[in-house]
């Protein structure tokens, strides 16, 4: 049977790409969104008019009501899960750190660290002893700080990397990979809805490669990191970021 697989915050940008190949790649997929059903619809449309088979699920991942619920609906719809996306994250505005709002931090760690952390911790319960495969979302931030821009954000991926080691540790002897991939500067409306829709041009001449990526090649490591053929990989944050 296929594979079951949430990816959260799969209506738009890198998590939309992610949606869309691992149902092409033969994965069930439920689409988690937190506001924008709209988008979330658009995914699901697709991968089904191509004809793979996904649900979209509202849920704010930043709440364990939210996270269980999403579950709950996600295995309604398309059977038992047994691999996850921690994609959903948010950076707040950018700026200096000592302009940053109390509310942009808790609201930062809420749904990056705690919200990664309550979707691992859920969907590991429920892998049991059948195994399973979850890859988390970081970003390059976490070894550059993102001085000047949201160090917060950074510290909130730093997080996610060292949890990512250390559950993948704790759970391997059960059959459950997990990994992260770090992207670098992705083309998605992260950069906009942090207050800067220009951010990529500003940025691109210091990567390497001297572009942005696109979400779909950032996709391509979080599928093979999901799939058999990353059957020795655990424990690892990938980076996929131009040479950065
Ligand atoms: P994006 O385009 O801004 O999309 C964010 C997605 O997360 C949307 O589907 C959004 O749903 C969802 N979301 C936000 N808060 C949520 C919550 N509380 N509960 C459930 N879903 C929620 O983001 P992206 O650029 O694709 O980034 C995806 C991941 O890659 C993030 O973890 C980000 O930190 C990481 N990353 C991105 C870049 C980059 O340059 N883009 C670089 C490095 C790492 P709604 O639209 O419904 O709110």
């Amino acid at each position: 049977m296929p594979t079951g697989l949430i990816v959260t915050g799969g209506s738009r940008g890198i998590g939309a790409a992610t949606a869309r190949l691992a149902a092409g790649r033969g994965f069930r997929v439920c689409v988690n969104y937190a506001r924008d059903a709209q988008a979330a619809e658009t995914v699901v449309t697709a991968i089904r008019a191509a004809g793979g088979t996904a649900v979209g699920v509202q849920a704010d991942i930043g709440t364990e009501r939210g996270v269980r619920d999403l579950f709950d609906a996600a295995e309604a719809a398309i059977g038992p899960v047994r691999a996850l996306v921690n994609n959903a994250g948010i950076t707040g505005p950018i700026g200096r750190f000592e302009t940053v709002e109390t509310e942009t931090l808790r609201r930062v760690l809420d749904v990056n660290v705690l919200g990664s952390m309550l979707c691992a911790r859920e969907a590991v319960r429920r892998f049991g002893d059948q195994g399973g495969a979850i890859v988390n979302l970081s970003s390059v931030a976490a070894t550059t700080g993102a001085a000047g821009e949201y160090v917060h954000y950074a510290a909130s991926k730093a997080a996610v990397d060292a949890f990512t080691l250390g559950l993948a540790r704790e759970v391997a002897g059960r059959g459950i990979r997990v990994n992260a991939v770090a992207p670098g500067s992705t083309l998605t409306d992260i950069h906009a809805a942090a207050g800067e829709p220009d951010r990529p041009a500003r940025v691109r001449s210091r990567i390497p490669l001297q572009r942005l990526a696109e979400p779909e090649e950032i996709a391509e490591a979080v599928v093979w990191l999901l799939s058999d053929a990353a059957s020795y990989v655990t424990g690892t944050v990938l980076r996929v970021a131009g040479g950065f």
